[in-house]
């Protein structure tokens, strides 16, 4: 409760031109945006907040578990993926509290209850989707490189393509950053010098010390990228449930942020839950000149803290699809403390992670 009123304050207060420059950077000096989004919904009636944490775990269980044994870009991956991770932000604000000391998790993946499903169809404006439902044909922004496909409730999903890649490339990203506690800074020093990635950054967390953190990921050669200004929209809401202008005004103000802490426009766009309606994609490419990239590989980083749990789900993926653009996260410590180990076992078993710019070449080639 406390949050939300923080977060609708400070909303306002940037909703003031003369006010903007303070409120970025009040950004990084505290806590309060370590979470994504704006704070949760109050819970229906008198759902205690244990009992919420309860609830959204037992469903992202369910879904996460969904969304690993399927193929990224197929239905049944986009749906769970999308579910999954409107409950991750869900958690964040929870996870830590005493409502996560002492929930109790039932962990037999049944499937989430109703008020869960309901809250996640509001999310993506699923409405009333219908099991049979007509889907929008998919929509080709470049020929085996991105796809439009349509799933739940006609939600536009960015679907990437990696044939520009050999078998043995890989491609790295991380997603939600940068972090200012170190977690950002260890993924530098594990990466220094061999793999250059693509850091996909939100500008709600681009004060002074957020631009310090992505002036260095530039001066060690990485990408620093669109991904949004908040994950969700200021409402909460997802890019999805804005008009084009409102699409582009979240991404200019991002990139505004990242060309004057970097001195180099962004090169790549990442849309938040890989959601975006193709004319608000199309347009983010002209207006900022960026290469959209999702992803082929999905760590599901966020799905478990146990760090070799999470190696060995990594490098199984990895491994099965022989190459990818791997998605990671910058924000969590597992994920910090596997892509460490990543990098030692992709050099290991013969794989290359490959500079980001082949992406730019196969999305503007003929
Ligand atoms: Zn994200």
């Amino acid at each position: 409760m406390k949050t939300a009123v923080i977060l609708s304050a400070l909303i306002s207060l940037n909703a003031l031109p003369s006010a903007a420059g303070a409120f970025e950077d009040s950004l990084s000096s505290d806590n309060i945006f370590s979470a994504e989004v704006p704070a949760p919904p109050a819970p229906a009636g008198d759902e205690t907040p244990g009992a919420a944490y309860s609830r959204y775990t037992a469903a992202l269980n369910h879904y996460s578990e969904m969304a690993f044994r399927s193929e990224p870009g197929t239905e049944a991956y986009m749906e769970a993926y999308l579910a999954a991770s409107y409950l991750r932000d869900r958690l964040e604000p929870l996870g830590g509290t005493a409502a996560a000391k002492s929930a109790r998790i039932d962990l037999d993946f049944a499937r989430p209850d109703a008020a869960t499903l309901a809250e996640v169809a509001d999310f993506f404006g699923w409405g009333q989707a219908m099991k049979d439902e007509q889907l929008s044909p998919p929509v080709t922004i470049k020929a085996g490189f991105a796809t439009i496909k349509y799933v739940k409730g006609n939600t536009p999903f960015l679907v990437q393509g990696d044939s520009f890649l050999k078998r043995g490339e890989v491609i790295l990203t991380f997603d939600d950053g940068p972090d200012t506690h170190g977690l950002t800074a260890s993924v530098l020093e594990s990466n220094a010098g061999s793999a250059p990635s693509i850091f996909f950054v939100l500008g709600s967390k681009l004060g002074p010390a957020g631009r310090a953190v992505i002036r260095d990921e530039a001066a060690r050669g990485h990408e620093v990228s669109l991904h949004g200004y908040w994950h969700a929209t200021e409402t909460g809401k997802p890019f999805t449930r804005y008009s084009t202008e409102q699409v582009l005004a979240d991404l200019g103000r991002t990139a505004d942020l990242i060309k004057t802490a970097t001195g180099k426009a962004p090169s790549f766009f990442r849309p938040p839950y890989g959601i975006i309606a193709p004319q608000a994609l199309r347009a983010a490419i002209d207006r900022f000149g960026v290469t959209p990239m999702g992803w082929t590989v999905d760590t599901l980083d966020w799905s478990t803290k146990d760090p070799d749990e999470l190696f060995e789900k990594t490098t199984s993926l990895i491994r099965q699809r022989g190459k990818g653009i791997v998605l990671m996260h910058d924000i969590h410590p597992q994920s910090v403390r596997v892509n460490a180990r990543l990098i030692k076992w992709l050099g290991d078993n013969g794989y290359k992670v490959v500079n980001p710019e082949a992406a730019v070449r196969a999305f503007r080639g003929s």
